[in-house]
């Protein structure tokens, strides 16, 4: 290669790098607490955003094991989307005190909370966290319902049309085509349901009572305490032999939990063990929300007929 072609190369490596560069410091910088918010949010936003999880979809959502990478991406994004209902409490205000970026603060527009307008299922009489109580306000759980997309999608759309009233028709185009494949899988999965009626279950924590009223499953309790409190020896021995009184045939347990303890009841009481992600990303085939979907509906139904 002669040196004149050589350096023509090398400037056009430049110009294209300077261009990718600038096409991504053009798009709006997101940033989502969760998977499932960030897989909605790209469809919604399409080429105008940039969207990263601080989640990578295995940890336990109440308590995402910080980063010092976090800090930063706070610092920088224009945009954050949280879960709400308080689901980030141990570990989002302690970030956005140190991510000191003014506009993403909990109350301003920038702060995108998914849950706006949600029926909260399961609210507490009183709230004592003293006792570890990680669902304060109710269950927040909403994105494993099948139609907690929709309530995301559109919170999430109404979010960024507010911000950024210039994009309006683009985000409401990305949200209208994204409820439609929604609305498709929907009506897919809904014809697998009714082998799931009354299909009696326990869970680690307590993430499913939207999906179970949803499907038509029945909580039998959970291996947890109470939601974010650890079992003690006589709530296991209690939850078999009620396991065992009330015939519950299916214990699902969740990835970031060990499977020894879920794997010691259903061998105890018979039941048949499975694991469900609870958010996207959580095993390797829920790559989307849509798949997250599609893989707990399908792994419930199998595990019901069998
Ligand atoms: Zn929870």
């Amino acid at each position: 290669m002669n040196p004149y072609s050589l350096r023509s190369g090398l400037l056009a490596l430049c110009v294209t790098a300077f261009a990718l560069t600038g096409a991504a410091a053009d798009k709006i910088r997101v940033i989502a607490t969760i998977p499932d918010l960030a897989d909605i949010c790209r469809q919604v936003g399409g080429d105008l955003v940039n969207v990263e999880s601080l989640a990578t979809g295995a940890e336990d959502p109440h308590s995402i094991p910080m980063k010092p990478s976090f800090v930063s991406k706070l610092n920088r994004c224009d945009v954050l989307l949280h879960m709400g209902m308080d689901m980030e409490h141990a570990f989002l205000p302690g970030l956005l005190e140190a991510a000191r970026n003014p506009r993403i603060q909990f109350g301003k527009p920038h702060c995108i909370d998914t849950s706006t307008g949600l029926k909260p299922l399961e609210i507490p009489a009183s709230l004592d966290r003293s006792l570890g109580e990680v669902h304060p306000h109710g269950n927040p759980h909403y994105n494993l319902d099948p139609e907690g997309g929709r309530l995301i999608a559109n919170n999430l759309c109404d979010g960024l049309c507010r911000c950024y009233p210039q994009h309006e028709a683009v985000f409401r185009a990305g949200r209208d085509g994204y409820l439609a494949k929604l609305d498709a899988k929907l009506a897919e999965l809904g014809k697998l349901l009714a082998p799931l009626r009354g299909v009696k279950f326990v869970s680690y924590h307590n993430h499913f009572p939207y999906l179970a009223a949803r499907v038509g499953l029945q909580s039998a309790g959970t291996i947890e305490l109470r939601p974010g409190v650890e079992p003690t020896a006589k709530h296991i021995r209690d939850l078999i032999q009620r396991m065992k009184t009330d015939g519950v045939k299916l214990v699902i347990r969740e990835p970031q939990f060990s499977e020894k303890t879920p794997k010691q009841i259903a061998a105890q009481t018979g039941a048949r063990l499975i694991t469900l992600p609870i958010m996207v990303g959580g095993v390797p085939e829920a790559k989307t929300y849509l798949d997250m979907l599609d893989f707990n509906v399908r792994t419930l139904v199998k595990a019901a007929q069998n």
